[in-house]
C-alpha cells in the first residue's frame, strides 16, 4: 500500500511538474504583441520580439528592445510615461495622460482560459 502511495505522488508530482513546465513555456514562448492606442483609437500592433522604434504622432516615441516596450521619448510635462519601466508581460501598460496614448502589451493567443487563470 505504501508502496503505491509513493507512485501516486510521484506520478501527481509528475504531471504537476509538465502542467508547469507547459506554463512556463508558454510564457516565454507565447506571441506578445505591443497594442498601442490613442485617444481611445488603435494606432497599432507591434510584436513584441522585432526590435523597432514606433513614432506616435509628433508626441510619442516607443522603443521595442529585447522583448520589452517602454516610453523612450514624450512631449508630456510630467513625463511619468518616459519615467514608466519597460513592459513585457500580458496586461502591462505605459499611459501617456496627458497625450492620452496607451501602451499594452497583450497575447496574440486571449482565450477564455487565461482569462480565467489571471
Ligand atoms: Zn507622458
Amino acid at each position: 500500500m505504501k508502496r503505491n502511495d509513493l507512485i501516486l505522488a510521484g506520478a501527481i508530482l509528475a504531471v504537476a511538474a509538465v502542467i508547469l513546465a507547459f506554463q512556463f513555456f508558454r510564457q516565454g514562448n507565447g506571441e506578445q504583441l505591443v497594442e498601442i492606442s490613442v485617444d481611445g483609437e488603435v494606432f497599432g500592433t507591434y510584436d513584441l520580439t522585432d526590435d523597432q522604434t514606433i513614432k506616435i504622432g509628433n508626441t510619442n516615441r516607443v522603443v521595442i528592445e529585447d522583448g520589452a516596450a517602454r516610453m523612450e521619448w514624450a512631449d508630456c510635462p510630467d513625463q511619468i510615461c518616459v519615467n514608466h519601466r519597460a513592459v513585457s508581460k500580458n496586461g502591462e501598460s505605459i499611459i501617456c495622460l496627458p497625450n492620452q496614448v496607451v501602451v499594452t502589451v497583450v497575447s496574440s493567443e486571449e482565450s477564455g482560459l487565461d482569462a480565467v487563470a489571471q
